[in-house]
């Protein structure tokens, strides 16, 4: 099983770590051309009216949606999640739009830029360490959507079949139980193909 960081911003070393740390193998992303050896593939948070433009840039939003048709899980973290949302807040911007849900960018206040919280989240047993950095929140999502996560009673976490999003940063802890959980969701959608 070979699961791809996209490496057009943000933070790929880490995701990587994680990704092989729950038993993958885990590699950069950076051309279309690599997505065909790939089973899954993470977004990373950064700035997601940037990597929009980048992956429109480098041919990314046909070859990922069309990685997605195939049922090949994607997994969007903070900025991530943004571009893979089908519908942004008073936004206009390069998006994949393939999750059934709303997000609002920057959601938790200036004075909230950033801060760390113990999750819990559907199908992980123990409450997770999540850091969340200028994050989006996911203000409401369609009836094909499992809500995984809430946090103040917002929607922190979501799954809508082979695709995983998530407000915060679950690569920058030692706990990979998330990318785990993601692991499991690739190694399934292998299954189901054999
Ligand atoms: N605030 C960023 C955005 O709106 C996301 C922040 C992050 O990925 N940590 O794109």
């Amino acid at each position: 099983m070979k699961i791809g960081v996209l490496a057009l911003q943000g933070a790929v070393a880490e995701h990587i770590r994680s990704l092989q740390l729950a038993g993958a193998e885990a590699v950069s992303v950076k051309r279309v051309e690599e997505l065909d050896e790939l089973d899954g593939i993470v977004i990373p948070g950064g700035e997601s009216t940037t990597i929009g433009k980048l992956m429109r840039k480098y041919d990314f939003m046909d070859a990922l949606q069309q990685f997605s048709a195939q049922g090949k899980p994607i997994f969007g973290t903070c900025a991530g999640l943004i571009v893979l949302a089908e519908r942004i807040e008073g936004q206009d911007q390069p998006h994949l739009a393939l999750m059934d849900m709303t997000v609002c960018r920057n959601a938790f206040g200036r004075q909230k830029e950033s801060f760390e919280t113990d999750l819990d989240i559907k199908g992980v047993s123990e409450p997770v360490r999540a850091v969340f950095i200028r994050a989006p929140l996911i203000e409401s999502v369609g009836e094909g959507v499992d809500v995984l996560s809430v946090y103040n009673d917002e929607i922190v976490a979501a799954r809508q079949q082979h695709l995983l999003a998530c407000s915060f940063h679950p690569e920058l802890t030692d706990d990979y139980r998330l990318h785990q959980y993601f692991v499991d969701m690739v190694q399934e959608s292998l299954a189901s193909k054999a």
